[in-house]
């Protein structure tokens, strides 16, 4: 492999996890995990202006975990003064961040996100990279803000490098990821949530994280793992086990199928392609988001059982802060 970790510059790698035609790969010096090899920066490019798309109603279910992000914020910057926002979205933690009375801006590559965000909530956001847009000056901001958005960039200590350049002195990042210590990505492994090799590039723990900042010139003061915008273990396996029944389902209607086409001597498939297609659809469309619903008291009662396991770190989000050193 030409590649070379963007941590330690070992070019030293171990296969952890395929999928979609793609390696995610452990750096053998620093363990840094990274998606090999990188998909071309202008099919990510593409990707994110006409393709990315986030449900618009589970995020605005986010709107508790957003002010419990920006109190937690307020905590380490008092004074509220100008707050940026990468890969802002819809726009919502801006509109809470302003109506607590910061001066805030944002940066959204998908279209119909940024529209919806300019046209909703009247804000100002930029569909450039950070140092291609006005705003990368230096001393600029005292708060900039990344919600699962880090581990999507190809090179996160650049984009970090380029945050701290803009941040006044002792300013904040804040940061959510995903946690690939946590206990659920070590359960799911591959079919953890979070684990899309051409989507996010990166993966971290609590370890390379605060290695990155470091060296990005961040010291951290403040980090939890939390259940933030997972779906939970529990939903995970539930939605695992109908994934089996539908594909015992399929499989049998679709042998039924092409024995029943082969009697009445019908030579194509159409039938078969079309009642999987339909089966795929109901599964995602109709009957998770019911699934997802009813389990929701269940996963509250796990509630009590989760708090040990995220105070040692094993949560599926990390949420840092780090002040500008
Ligand atoms: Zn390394």
């Amino acid at each position: 492999m030409s590649h070379t970790c963007i941590l330690c510059h070992s070019d030293k790698f171990k296969v952890v996890i395929q999928k979609n035609g793609y390696s995610m790969v452990k750096c053998a010096n620093c363990d840094l995990v990274f998606t090999y090899p990188k998909p071309a920066e202008k099919d990510l490019t593409e990707f994110y202006q006409k393709a990315y798309r986030i449900d618009l109603n589970g995020y605005f279910r986010k709107r508790p975990i957003f002010e419990d992000c920006i109190e937690c914020i307020e905590c380490y910057v008092p004074k509220k003064g100008s707050l940026l926002e990468i890969g802002c979205s819809y726009g919502l933690f801006l509109d809470i961040a302003r109506e607590r009375g910061w001066q805030v801006s944002g940066i959204e590559l998908s279209s119909s996100s940024r529209f919806y965000a300019e046209k909703t909530y009247g804000l100002t956001v930029y569909n450039n990279k950070l140092n291609e847009t006005p705003l990368f000056k230096e001393n600029t901001f005292d708060v900039v803000a990344l919600w699962h958005v880090l581990e999507h960039f190809p090179n996160p200590l650049m984009e970090l490098k380029n945050i701290n350049f803009c941040l006044k002195p002792g300013g904040i990042v804040a940061l959510a990821l995903p946690n690939f210590r946590s206990l659920q990505s070590r359960i799911l492994t591959r079919y953890w949530e979070w684990v899309d090799p051409f989507v996010h590039l990166y993966q971290f723990d609590i370890v390379s994280i605060k290695k990155l900042l470091n060296k990005a010139g961040f010291e951290v003061v403040c980090q939890k793992s939390q259940r933030g915008d997972s779906k939970g273990l529990f939903a995970h396996i539930v939605y695992y086990l109908f994934r089996l029944a539908f594909f015992i389902i399929k499989t049998s209607g679709v042998i039924f199928l092409k024995l029943r086409n082969n009697i009445a001597r019908i030579d194509e498939d159409k039938g078969a392609d079309k009642f999987r297609s339909n089966l795929d659809d109901y599964l995602e469309t109709v009957l998770w988001p019911m699934v997802l619903k009813t389990i929701r008291p269940v996963d509250f009662i796990s509630y009590m059982v989760r708090q040990p396991i995220y105070q040692r770190m094993l949560g599926p989000e990390l949420f840092v802060l780090a002040k500008k050193s």
